[in-house]
């Protein structure tokens, strides 16, 4: 029997929660932080001098020594500095430890070595965090010892945002607009709109000797090399299958990890691909949501050490198998308790669902581009477009009844019918028949409506999802915005409301798409429709500073056109930067390991073609072998040369859109005319003498 494991004792215990801070503040102070939390304003010194001695006291009292300003930088990760509560011991040589309100607020880390896009010269090093409020401090406990961590954001010297929480910018535009729009339906009871989102996390494990062995998982977290095995993910007996053993313990602990940091991981399972696992928490607000998945992320990995595993979260682990996403199911619900994406039992008679369906519609049409680029990585570049993840072209899918009460609308401007989900009939008396949904699902659409939210499937399974949410939040916001200037105006809100509906339906119908998105044909109809196909993340980066961009997200204050402009140039880095590290590991693996082996294969081939030889029998089979082997042996060391020159080429430009796009078109390519002969001799050389770990062992063998 296993130990008892009380959830309940052990939910949050390495958080900070209001609970704790009800408990432990004065209850005048616990009144003004909860206000702030809830609407926002100023915080006085004074007030965080007091919440900080609270949270000093309880991280101490659980083992704390150090203190961070925890903050997402624009690398895609947290980052964090470690402060000691120690201050200079008193004259009897006694510590008094100390933690101030001002350390609390704001923290000054040297900005100069993150990214910055331009915004910030090295000799302007400093940087800003501030305190995000709204997300809950929290204790991370490794080997460094016991830390209170603070989430903050992260500012230039001038103000500009450097980090990933320009989302709360986000989120209190969504709010502001969407209250507009509440307000004409007679709510005016709500005082603000949240944004709650739900990101499904998918990884894979694997042995952390096999890992060890493999410099392109060491250093860029993919297989840049290796053939597929005997077998993949084609019996399909992998997704939701039985988990093993060894992934189900550690599943088991860290399900126990995420409890105790107040993350409510709640489903887990086999995906895919072998080797490949999902969890997926509670949703909550996207802030939130943001914070909590990066501490998934980074627990996910943390806890495989302790298995002997390594967590790969890349987007494309290994080439033909499935590769990883991040389903973000995002909803808006106002603090009165209204879900502004539910649809009720009569979506067709529900004017206010309608309306937000439609401006979301219209907000999706409008910046399909943006969003798109929302979900860029470089990874993703490998699943987007591929055959088991959503294309890169964004659609939405409504479903059945949806698509039919919005055809309804577009046609006469009413939707009188609706079709019905009816029963399902199990056909075994011991079974119990059901109530059926309207829809079926469609797990091929990028942007799905899911009963009572909808599901962004593009996000990469590496990447933050702030930039996804940011920009969900500022184009639906934008759309809200405009419909409720109308319809605040309407004399007869009655006629506005539904000429607007059919409207906006009728303009960006193109946008709803029920079919299969894998499909070759819709490549041809999205470009029929005039949908955008940015196929990878260099050529989506551009579409941050277009005129259309610029004034969307400087309307909203999510974004200044500074912004903006470094977000682009960072995004050109980032590219440019991770590709070269990829070339440089195949030129490293091609060089020292491949190459070799087969040069020590192909000697030992020629001996016994002599040696047959002089024995007097045909040797046909070894001398046809041996001159496959060397016909790849060239070839990959003619591809290994070109490569070096690719990257040296690379090296020496200037401009960083350009190299991005020289990356992009030249060095990849070259990287696959590397890799096909290594895959080829991969399956043709001995066994025994190949270097590396190959897919079958790395998949099936954890
Ligand atoms: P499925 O995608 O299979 O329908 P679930 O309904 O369990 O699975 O939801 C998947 C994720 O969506 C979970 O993280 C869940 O908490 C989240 N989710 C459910 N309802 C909402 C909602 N109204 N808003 C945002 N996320 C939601
Ligand atoms: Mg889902």
């Amino acid at each position: 029997m296993s130990e008892k494991l009380n959830v309940e004792d052990i939910f949050a215990s390495k958080v900070f929660t209001l609970g704790k801070m009800k408990e432990r503040l004065p209850r005048s102070t616990y009144k003004e932080i909860k206000q702030l939390m809830d609407q926002g304003g100023e915080l006085s010194l004074e007030t965080a001098d007091v919440v900080a001695k609270a949270m000093k006291d309880w991280a101490m009292e659980n083992g704390a020594t150090h203190y961070t300003h925890w903050f997402q930088p624009l690398t895609g990760i947290t980052a964090e500095k470690h402060d000691a509560f120690v201050s200079h011991p008193d004259e009897e040589g006694k510590m008094i430890m100390e933690f101030s309100g001002k350390e609390l607020i704001k923290g000054e880390p040297d900005a100069s070595s993150f990214p910055s896009g331009g915004l910030r010269a090295t000799f302007e090093a400093r940087g800003y965090t501030a305190w995000d409020i709204t997300s809950p401090a929290f204790l991370k406990e490794d080997a460094t010892g016991v830390i209170l961590c603070i989430p903050t954001a992260f500012c230039s010297y001038t103000g500009e945002a450097l980090d990933k929480k320009t989302l709360l910018r986000s989120m209190e535009a969504i709010s502001q607009q969407a209250l507009r729009i509440v307000r004409l339906f007679g709510n005016t009871g709500a005082t603000k709109v949240v944004a709650s989102v739900g990101p499904e996390q998918e990884y894979f494990l694997v042995d952390r000797e096999k890992y060890l062995q493999r410099e392109d998982l060491i250093f860029s977290g993919r297989t840049l090399f290796g053939a597929p095995a005997p077998k993949g993910q084609e019996l399909e007996d992998h997704y939701f299958g039985t988990i093993r053993e060894r992934v189900g313990s550690y599943m088991k602990d860290l399900n126990v990890e995420l409890w105790k940091l107040g993350v409510t991981a709640k489903t887990q399972h086999n995906e895919v691909a072998p080797a490949q696992h999902e969890l997926a928490p509670i949703y909550e607000t996207a802030n939130i949501a943001v914070d909590h998945n990066q501490l998934v992320m980074e627990t996910m990995k943390k806890v495989a050490g302790r298995h002997g595993m390594t967590c790969l979260l890349h987007e494309k682990p290994f080439a033909g198998m499935n590769g990883s996403g991040k389903h973000n199911n995002w909803s808006l619900g106002t603090d009165n308790g209204v879900n502004l994406l539910d649809p009720g039992d009569t979506p067709n008679e529900n004017i206010q669902f309608l309306l937000v369906l439609a401006c979301i519609m219209k907000a999706v049409d409008t910046h399909a581009d943006l969003l798109r680029q929302s979900a860029s990585d470089v990874g993703n570049d490998h699943r987007l477009g591929g055959n088991e993840a959503p294309p890169a072209i964004i659609s939405m899918f409504l479903g059945e009844q949806l698509e039919d009460v919005v055809k309804q609308l577009i046609e006469t401007g009413e939707a009188a019918h609706l079709i019905e989900g009816g029963k399902l009939e199990t056909g075994v008396s011991t079974l119990p028949d059901f109530e059926k949904d309207a829809t079926d699902r469609n797990r091929t659409s990028p942007f799905a409506f899911t009963g009572n939210k909808f599901e962004f499937r593009t996000v990469g399974s590496a990447d933050s999802i702030a930039s996804p949410n940011t920009t969900l939040n500022a184009i639906v916001a934008e759309a809200f915005c405009e419909a409720a200037d109308i319809l605040e105006k309407a004399d007869n809100f009655e006629l506005a409301v539904h000429d607007l509906i059919k409207e906006y339906m009728t303009k960006h119908q193109r946008i709803m798409f029920n079919g299969d998105g894998y499909a070759h044909e819709w490549i041809a109809e999205a470009e029929r429709r005039g949908l955008p196909n940015i196929k990878s993340m260099v050529e989506a980066a551009s579409t941050l500073t277009t005129d259309k961009s610029i004034r969307l997200f400087e309307r909203f204050g999510i974004f200044t056109r500074a912004e903006l402009e470094s977000r682009e140039e960072i995004t050109y880095e980032t590219y440019a930067k991770t590709i070269n590290i990829e070339a440089l590991t195949m030129i490293d693996m091609a060089g020292k390991k491949y190459i070799p082996a087969v040069i020590r294969y192909t000697r030992s081939l020629a001996d016994t073609v002599i040696a047959v030889k002089e024995a007097g029998v045909d040797a046909s089979v070894q001398t046809e072998l041996l001159d496959s082997v060397t016909v790849r042996l060239s070839a990959a060391k003619a591809a290994l040369d070109k490569l070096k020159k690719a990257v040296e080429t690379a090296a020496a430009m200037e401009d960083v859109k350009a190299q991005a796009f020289y990356y992009k078109d030249t060095v990849k390519t070259v990287m696959e005319e590397l890799r096909t002969p290594i895959d080829e001799l991969e399956m043709m050389v001995d066994k025994s003498v190949w270097p590396v770990p190959g897919y079958g062992e790395l998949t099936f063998e954890v």
